[in-house]
């Protein structure tokens, strides 16, 4: 259950409280921030396995950044006059240094590829990670403060080829997930040269509209006015209706690459529509912009599973060389939310029930023989009864229970109780390891 219901702790913004009369303290997570119990994690090792896989299969490589990274370097990489570095950053500065939670993963990844010359050792890197990032949103289904996110960059493929291709590996292991509905959108919104012109268009647009505009977005206008096409507020989407399409002010480079990253894909057969006012939420982006997103299980307004594109100018602001990017971002709690509940294959573990204090040493070592044979096994050593056990090895799912007694232990023998054939045979001692193993108890 990825949603917590609001507490009243909660809404007072405590994550600790006193109860009146004695000294008992309750503690909860942060606001935001959720335990992914062990009765869940199932399900993201099975997103996150499918993740690795479809990306080692392209090429990509694991890069595993700090979460904390200097504030300046997202300000500088996401951009000043954006959500995520106007109001979201957890910030706080330690050893006279302004530091950050990781917001997003792009901007690390790009600097320790410029921090270890990576352009210099290979032409082009493809990296992937996976992990925590964290933002001071306002919590619902889908938006979380501590969330995780999975991506992929490229360093060093000015594209078009590469953008196409790593849109159709995200149709592609969506489909293969099974979440229905999957809509990616296309947008380019070129270069800087093309951005500069698509303002001062946009800009024009939107003045004689400024009444109409969100206070947020008014503030945007002069500084940052591509800004409001991707505001949540309805106002601005009513006055962004109409708005000058950047599709039609591409210079010819940006054009070329978009009309080639559409042929690309057209000729790949990958499902996709064009959005010409798409706009994504971080400043740093250039030419080729995607989005997928779906209408599937409890997913509602947060419905946008993935988003990315290019940033070909990153590497050189953050003090690298023109070394030309592209990466994508999806986030993994609305990946879970649209996949509901998984088929999981459950390992059933062996059970050993000693009964009586000596055996008790046999059955540790009897775990130990299993484990070491390939068996999930579980000793039961509380010294309860053997109703107790049997109930607890139920529980857990076990095929096979092994009773060990006192008195099977003078004669080297174990009784093996299969639990879903309801039937008891006795065995040596020497053998049952092989033939839980054998009959299918090992993974
Ligand atoms: P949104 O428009 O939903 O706020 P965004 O444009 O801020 O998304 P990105 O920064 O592109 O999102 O992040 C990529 C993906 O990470 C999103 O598509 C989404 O799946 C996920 N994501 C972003 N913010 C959150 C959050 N606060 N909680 C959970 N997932 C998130
Ligand atoms: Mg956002």
């Amino acid at each position: 259950v990825l949603d917590r219901p609001p507490s009243p702790e909660h809404k007072r913004g405590a994550n600790s409280t006193r109860s009146p009369g004695n000294s008992f303290m309750s503690y909860r997570a942060v606001k935001g921030m959720n335990d992914i119990l062990p009765d869940e994690v199932a399900r993201w090792h099975a997103l996150e396995r499918a993740f690795r896989e479809t990306a080692e299969l392209h090429g990509y490589a694991e890069i595993r950044t700090p979460v904390v990274e200097g504030t300046e370097l997202f300000v500088r990489s996401i951009g000043e006059a954006t959500d995520v570095v106007e109001k979201e950053m957890y910030t706080f500065s330690r050893h006279s240094e302004s530091l950050t939670l990781r917001p997003e993963g792009t901007a690390g990844a790009a600097r320790a590829y410029v921090e270890h010359k990576t352009h210099a050792k290979e032409p082009v890197s493809r990296w992937y990670y996976l992990g925590p990032m964290f933002r001071a949103e306002r919590p619902q289904r889908g938006r979380y403060r501590q969330f995780y996110q999975a991506g992929c960059e490229i360093f060093g493929d000015p594209g078009p080829a590469c953008d196409a291709e790593m849109i159709d590996m995200l149709v592609g292991m969506f489909r293969r997930l099974g979440i229905p509905d999957v809509v990616a959108s296309v947008g380019s919104i070129g270069g800087a040269a093309t951005r500069e012109r698509y303002r001062e268009t946009l800009r024009a647009f939107l003045q004689p509209k400024a009444g109409e505009l969100s206070e947020h977005a008014r503030t945007r206008l002069e500084q940052n006015p591509l800004r409001i096409l991707d505001s949540k507020d309805p106002k601005d989407q009513a006055a962004c209706q109409g708005a000058p399409n950047i599709l039609e002010v591409l210079d010819d480079a940006d054009r070329a690459h978009w009309d080639a990253l559409r042929a690309h894909l057209d000729a790949l057969g990958t499902p996709y529509v064009v959005d010409p006012l798409l706009v994504r939420g971080l400043d740093y982006y250039t030419r080729t912009l995607f989005e997928l997103k779906s209408s599937a299980g409890e997913l509602g307004a947060q419905n946008t599973l993935c988003g990315g594109g290019r940033y070909d100018d990153m590497i050189r602001e953050l003090g690298g060389p023109a070394v030309p990017a592209i990466g994508f971002a999806m986030g993994l709690e609305r990946i879970l939310l649209a996949l509901g509940p998984m088929e999981l294959p459950k390992r059933p573990p062996c059970s050993v029930a000693p009964l009586g204090a000596r055996a008790v040493s046999k059955a540790l070592e009897l775990g130990r023989a299993l484990r070491d044979a390939g068996v999930t096994a579980d000793v039961d050593g509380r010294g309860n009864s053997l109703k107790s056990m049997l109930r607890r090895a139920d529980g857990l799912g076990a095929r096979y229970c092994i009773v060990i007694g006192d008195a099977e232990l003078d004669r080297g023998v174990v009784q093996l109780k299969d639990l879903a054939g309801h039937s008891q045979e006795e065995l040596p001692l020497g053998d049952v390891v092989a033939r839980v193993a054998h009959s299918g108890g090992a993974a």
